[in-house]
């Protein structure tokens, strides 16, 4: 199964004017080869979709598609798919964070966008026999289930409501790409790094986060030293509590008011696309 050299999971970098991006050799230190193995299956037992898209689902379309889809158990650091890769199957997270990201061919990395257990890695299967555009690398450990392909595409053309919000999924995917493009560009590290945080602790619902300095360095394209700076600064403001490996948030509302504008943006679009799944929810 591949893995970051990073202890947790790591590749996500953005590009900063104003900064230095990781160069794809620096990132290919700390990025595992690029061979694609599949994810551990866990076991199905009492096992119930809590992924809000497939809880959104009607039960006999649910119990419809369960003999078709695979539990699955996702590591950090695990590529489910890499870029260029004919896409096989789609997943569905219960629990964890993937991070979508791309490798430009002067050798540079950005991340674009995050899925969790709101959405589908692989969304946009649903246009077609696609090869993936960006790596899929899970980020924080979790569980799931894989659905083939051909399966997800048969419903999004028979399923109205998986047919629905796959598309409002894919339209999330796209203003996250455009907004952390923005964001990239114009604002600096301690409001990225806020940004990142709170985005962060939106999808996965929890204020204990598995990330080292190293990693968030990487995930925001910046030198490690310039997120150390910002990690210290938002530690004596009482807003996280850093250990090594881990940060503690302590104050999200604090927290977002350090954030840039575009984590505002974000916050409204994700929660937006969580009314849409949960009024159907069970
Ligand atoms: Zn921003």
């Amino acid at each position: 199964m591949k893995q970051l050299l990073c202890r947790q999971p790591i590749n996500k970098v953005g590009l900063h004017m104003q900064t230095k991006p990781m160069s794809r050799s620096a990132l290919s230190r700390s990025v595992a080869p690029r061979s694609v193995r599949s994810v551990m299956p866990h076991s199905a037992m009492d096992s119930t979709p809590t992924n809000w898209i497939l809880a959104a689902l009607p039960s006999p379309q649910l119990q419809r598609l369960m003999p078709q889809m695979r539990p699955v158990t996702f590591n950090a650091g695990q590529v489910l798919y890499d870029e260029g890769q004919k896409l096989q199957s789609v997943y569905f997270l219960d629990r964890g964070l993937v991070s979508l990201v791309l490798n430009s061919t002067c050798g540079h990395s950005v991340e674009v966008g995050i899925v969790g257990r709101e959405g589908i890695v692989g969304t946009y299967g649903i246009v077609g026999d696609v090869r993936s555009f960006s790596q899929a690398i899970v980020h924080i450990g979790g569980r799931g289930w894989r659905m083939p392909l051909e399966v997800f595409q048969q419903e999004y053309k028979n399923n109205d409501r998986l047919h629905t919000l796959a598309l409002q999924h894919l339209e999330l995917l796209h203003l996250q790409a455009a907004q952390t493009a923005l964001c990239n560009h114009l604002h600096c590290v301690e409001e990225r790094l806020c940004r990142w945080l709170l985005l962060t602790r939106h999808c996965t619902q929890s204020d204990s986060l598995p990330f080292t300095q190293e990693c968030i360095a990487q995930m925001l394209g910046v030198r490690r030293s310039g997120v150390t700076v910002a990690a210290q600064q938002l530690q004596e403001q009482k807003l996280i509590r850093y250990t090594r490996g881990h940060i503690q948030i302590s104050d999200s509302a604090g927290l977002t008011k350090k954030a840039c504008p575009c984590y505002t943006v974000l916050h409204r679009r994700f929660s937006h696309f969580h009314d849409s799944s949960r009024q159907w929810q069970h």
